[in-house]
């Protein structure tokens, strides 16, 4: 690693002829998110629901889960692909492994969905675009917040404000993995704080993965709480199930 560090400082071009990246999908070297990979990341399937975006056995309003839910601070929401191999490997490793230049790469569906409908006809609404934040205690020991990073690279990309500092953690939550839909609500239902600038703003909340939609749903709440006039939601990834 200290030997890594040193050569850094030679350029990336030398570092990368002496450690090429190795792809985060397939292991090969070469790519950070090798060609392969790239063409075998899956779209979410159609027709979906139009308001959460899951897929479904027919084109709804709003699907099952959607009429279930008590609350529904999101206006709408969208998973740029599903959450299967090789893009499930590729974001454990932007998260969990220390790779943040993943980011750019994987941004590229996001990029890609963004040009679509609705987006495409929602877009010039947006006042804000708001990664999903880490609790200040996980920023430290990661040292980067992954939605941030694909946040900032869309925001970038579609000519939108970033505003990272318009939403917080306002509690520590424990990972959302192994607990079930009930839990995940709880376990995020005021985590969240927004600040005033919200007021009268629309939001499009980007997070890397939308699996039952509590801690988009718990961000939007925040933000709703303190003025905002819609939020949107929009996803790297959902599962290929509702879980
Ligand atoms: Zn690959
Ligand atoms: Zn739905």
């Amino acid at each position: 690693m200290e030997m890594r560090r040193r050569l850094a400082a030679l350029g990336h071009a030398g570092l990368d002829l002496l450690f090429p990246p190795v792809c985060a999908g397939c292991g090969r070297a070469g790519h950070l998110f090798c060609p392969r990979c790239a063409q075998a990341v899956e779209p979410v399937p159609q027709p979906i629901c139009a308001r959460c975006g899951r897929p479904q056995p027919a084109a709804v309003a709003q699907c099952a889960a959607c009429r279930a839910a008590s609350a529904r601070p999101l206006r709408l929401s969208r998973a740029a692909a599903l959450h299967t191999s090789p893009l499930r490997q590729a974001i454990h490793a932007l998260k969990y492994e220390q790779q943040p230049e993943l980011a750019v790469p994987l941004a590229r569906y996001l990029i890609a969905v963004f040009a679509e409908p609705p987006w495409a006809g929602l877009d010039a609404t947006l006042d804000a675009v708001i990664p999903v934040p880490l609790h200040a205690q996980r920023l430290a020991e990661r040292g980067y917040n992954q939605s941030e990073l694909l946040a900032a690279a869309l925001a970038s990309a579609a000519g939108l404000a970033l505003h990272p500092g318009w939403l917080a953690r306002s509690r520590e939550t424990r990972q959302q993995v192994g607990l079930d839909a009930a839990q995940r609500r709880a376990n995020v239902d005021g985590a969240f704080v927004a600040s005033a600038a919200v007021a009268g703003c629309t939001l499009l909340l980007v997070d890397d993965v939308f699996t039952t939609g509590a801690t988009l749903h718990a961000c939007a709440a925040a933000a709703l709480a303190q003025g905002a006039a819609a939020v949107y939601g929009l996803t790297l990834a959902m599962p290929a199930y509702t879980p």
